[in-house]
């Protein structure tokens, strides 16, 4: 085979023009490149985890034992997710190893720790509420504190489709009934302001796949920078999601990077605002209030992202209320799509077929219409090229469209 000394190689995983098994020196090669691939993506994970955690010094790194199931070839029924918590859990762990204090928890000075019960919101409507008398935390619903607060629009956050409110509290109103010696002023855990958020209607406000079409719950956040001790101030995300997950991770691996953009530019404000060099006293004053106005622009920017975000969101539930219209429009995309618009959801083992003006329709395996969103191109893009949406093999994705010609023409 003399020509094929100049022909490409060919790429790791396409098979050979000639139909010839892969050699093991193709698959040495590809395991190669899958570890150079895991290896930098868990250093990614460790960096960004070490910058929201406020870690300064250099993480050591170590051995990572990585286990993964192996299902019989084409059973597909295991976790996609496998690796990915692994790899996640080992970078939470390294860096709460030399963090101040674990993000999403609070401190409770009754019991003295970062995990106690009261440390963590009860359930997803809950915000942080300040202390009590003796240090513990609180955890009120959202909108007890637009009440107590008497909010102007608090009316607007009740009824189907409640609209989005923000609320910005100075450290001095979360410590007020705090006693001293129940940690009021200690070094261990300071609130210095917080804003608080909601309701986001969890999974669809932060651009997360539903795991089933009815799951939407009210969702509530608390933003807050703490001092806890350490070199800089902390950027705490406060939040508990439906399966009683911490909210900070589902907000970091959110589709829509102008939310970790707003957490990432606040958190660069706490860097310089803990470089601050002043007097003791004055130097207290001074902070505050840039800690405050540093917590002012993230409130902006999640106003800014989620109400619009909403108005979306009520688009697409007046187009849902007319059944039949979506139904008939995505099978009419689907059968015009072409083969570059058709994909696979590994995940969720559904059939992803993207319309024009980035109407994407998700199919079942017997290319039942399941539901149809429109997404920003931006998202679209994401998905198909960072590997949700796998391409299919061409002889399933024919499969599917035969399913779909033959529903189509039995109805
Ligand atoms: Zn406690």
């Amino acid at each position: 085979m003399e020509n094929s000394a100049h022909a490409v190689p060919p790429q790791p995983h396409e098979t050979s023009p000639f139909n010839r098994p892969p050699s093991t020196r193709e698959l040495k090669d590809r395991v190669h490149q899958v570890q150079r691939e895991l290896e930098s993506i868990f250093h990614s994970l460790l960096e960004s985890r070490r910058r929201a955690q406020g870690v300064h010094a250099k993480l050591k790194t170590g051995n990572l034992k990585l286990s993964l199931e192996l299902p019989q070839p084409g059973s597909g029924g295991h976790s996609s997710d496998q690796l990915y918590v692994q790899l996640q859990n080992t970078a939470e762990r390294y860096a709460n190893r030399l963090a101040s204090m674990p993000l999403g928890q609070i401190y409770c000075h009754w019991c003295r720790s970062f995990y106690c019960e009261h440390a963590s919101p009860p359930e997803p409507r809950s915000v942080f509420g300040g202390y009590t008398p003796t240090g513990q935390p609180t955890w009120p619903e959202f909108v007890s504190v637009l009440l107590e607060r008497r909010h102007p629009r608090v009316d607007s956050i009740f009824g189907s489709a409640p609209s989005f409110i923000t609320v910005l509290h100075p450290g001095h109103e979360l410590s007020r009934k705090q006693l001293p010696i129940y940690g009021k002023s200690s070094p261990i855990c300071r609130v210095l302001g917080q804003v608080s958020v909601g309701y986001l209607i969890f999974p669809d406000s932060l651009s997360l796949p539903r795991t089933s079409p009815a799951q939407r719950t009210p969702l509530a956040l608390t933003f807050q920078v703490v001092d806890a001790g350490g070199s800089s101030l902390i950027l705490n995300v406060v939040g508990k999601l439906p399966d009683g997950t911490p909210a900070f991770q589902a907000f970091e691996e959110s589709w829509d990077t102008r939310l970790a953009d707003a957490l990432h530019s606040t958190r660069r404000s706490l860097e310089e605002i803990s470089l601050l060099k002043t007097s003791r006293k004055s130097r207290a004053r001074e902070r505050s209030r840039l800690v405050m106005g540093a917590l002012h622009n993230l409130e902006k920017n999640l106003d800014r992202i989620f109400r619009q975000r909403e108005r979306r969101t009520q688009h697409s539930q007046e187009r849902h209320a007319n059944r039949k219209r979506p139904t008939s429009t995505a099978f009419r995309d689907a059968l015009e799509a072409s083969a570059e618009a058709i994909f696979r959801d590994v995940e969720e083992q559904t059939w992803v077929v993207i319309g024009p003006k980035n109407r994407v329709h998700v199919f079942n395996d017997q290319a039942r219409h399941v539901t149809s969103i429109v997404y920003s191109g931006e998202t679209v893009r994401a998905r198909t090229t960072r590997g949700k949406w796998h391409k299919p093999r061409a002889e399933e994705r024919t499969a599917f469209q035969q399913a779909l010609e033959r529903l189509t023409q039995g109805e």
